[in-house]
């Protein structure tokens, strides 16, 4: 078995030696420190090494290496990687190899797609792992696959495709972009016509807005739901997934005869997407990893001043905090009750919330007795809001900052407040211990919200520092009026 892949396996080696020493000769390629980028390639190598189930020690990431993704193994061509920036993002595209392909098919059909008709597309379709930064420094990943039509492919006349990018697209490329999370739950999906995407299906079960009745179908402004114009028609898609097994090796792409054959793992109903007129939307952009909609708005001038400035607020599921947040469990208009109820009501476990920027306090997290992590928190033009999708509830109490905005509320939070709970049997006022790394990474990706933790007979302040600051102490229903 070994032997007979010995041959263009070593061939391949030289050849991935070969290319390696060209590209090394480029200067932008592989140097990982590159100095006048924003996100260096350094940086995107050690993110993804750091969010990988530990199995490897971590001065191996610039290696060409397997790595497991759950039960999968992977490897990344990092030496094929490629920059671009945007006005949201700083980004890698890279090619990344699984030991189980998977190729999503988007058709119309409910049954099998005939497989000759197929394979040379299931061939060519390319897999990519895009890393990107924001511009809060804030670093994430998704993964993208090329699936070209087979139109496309019969007039390039050539089975590679794998000079299209992220960037820049063939003239002539037709086909589609499938967008996932790491977890490989589809985003969304983007169809592209003569190298420019056209339009953009979101599938119901992805992101966060689980109750929404249809796919959407973005169309500029308008509601996906308007069916009054007479030229709207609806289209059921669905999505075939594809599979194959191949044999990984370290910094090589697979070939035929690494891989096994292609079998049809299952068809799912996507959705009926209905077009209202239009089947161009002129808003699309497949660089915009987070959402595949146009610009970021945001960093130009603009609505620089106040809360709100609602006209370009620009979301991106993508940079919520872990994940998107919950209807807040307990709302306040005064905030010390709702100060007093968190430490009151919940004695065996770390409950967290925020302060408002009119000054409510909103319940948002109920935590272990040891603590965990938040979620819900979201950064848009400096302001931090908690968000959650309004499918899950309007809020109980006036919010008079409140924003709703595409599938989500948003209300703009000044400071976040938890409790340490373990300060009732461990006999410490709760605020004298080292801050945790949980309140440490708060602290260091929302440097503008104050930081706050309620102990026993004491209250203090924390950020990224190993010591919690402005420890005052006293009754919580008089230190209650500090907390802003
Ligand atoms: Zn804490």
């Amino acid at each position: 078995m070994q032997t007979k892949f010995l041959k263009p396996f070593l061939a391949k080696v030289l050849f991935a030696m070969l290319a390696f020493f060209i590209l090394s000769c480029e200067k932008e390629s592989i140097d990982t420190s590159e100095p006048n980028k924003s996100f260096s390639l350094d940086e995107a190598m050690l993110y993804h090494k750091l969010n990988l189930p530990d199995q490897n020690p971590p001065q191996d990431y610039k290696k060409g290496i397997l790595e497991q993704k759950g039960s999968l193994k992977h490897t990344v061509l990092w030496y094929l990687a490629t920059y671009s920036a945007t006005e949201a993002y700083s980004y890698y595209e890279v090619p990344i190899v699984f030991s189980e392909i998977k190729t999503p098919l988007i058709t119309t059909e409910p049954k099998a797609s005939d497989f000759t008709v197929i394979k040379p597309i299931l061939s060519s379709s390319l897999h990519r792992m895009i890393i990107y930064k924001d511009k809060d420094g804030r670093i994430s990943r998704r993964l993208v696959t090329y699936v070209p039509d087979i139109e496309y492919l019969e007039r390039s006349k050539r089975p590679d495709i794998s000079h299209n990018s992220l960037k820049k697209m063939d003239k002539d490329f037709d086909g589609y972009l499938v967008y996932k999370d790491w977890e490989e739950n589809t985003d969304f999906i983007l169809f592209i016509n003569k190298g420019k995407p056209t339009r953009k299906i979101v599938p119901k079960n992805s992101g966060n807005s689980e109750s929404e009745s249809i796919g959407r179908i973005t169309d500029g402004n308008r509601s996906p739901h308007q069916k009054n114009s007479q030229t709207t028609y609806c289209i059921q898609y669905y999505e075939e997934s594809w599979v194959r097994y191949c044999t990984v090796r370290p910094d090589e792409p697979p070939t035929d005869e690494s891989c096994g054959p292609w079998e049809l793992e299952n068809t799912e109903m996507i959705d009926e997407v209905c077009i209202d007129g239009e089947t161009t939307d002129p808003c699309l952009d497949p660089e915009n990893v987070g959402s595949g909609d146009c610009g970021s708005g945001g960093s130009g001038s603009g609505s620089g001043s106040g809360t709100g400035g609602s006209t370009n607020f620009y979301y991106d599921p993508a940079m919520v905090y872990n994940s998107v947040g919950d209807k807040p469990i307990h709302e306040f208009q005064n905030k010390c009750t709702g100060l007093q109820f968190m430490w009151n009501n919940y004695t065996n476990n770390e409950v967290n919330g925020y302060i408002t920027s009119a000054g409510n306090l909103i319940v948002t997290d109920i935590l272990p007795y040891s603590g965990g992590a938040v979620h819900g928190l979201y950064e848009f033009d400096g302001i931090v809001y908690y968000t959650w999708p309004s499918s899950n509830g309007q809020p109980t109490v006036q919010h008079p900052d409140l924003i709703v905005s595409g599938p989500n509320y948003f209300i703009p939070v000044v400071a976040s407040i938890h409790t340490h709970t373990p300060c009732r049997n461990d006999g410490t006022n709760g605020v004298s211990h080292s801050v945790s790394s949980d309140d440490k990474n708060l602290a260091s990706t929302y440097p503008g919200l104050n930081l706050w933790v309620i102990g026993c007979g004491a209250i203090a302040q924390y950020g990224t520092g190993n010591n919690f600051f402005n420890v005052q102490n006293g009754d919580l229903s008089i230190l209650c009026n500090s907390i802003q």
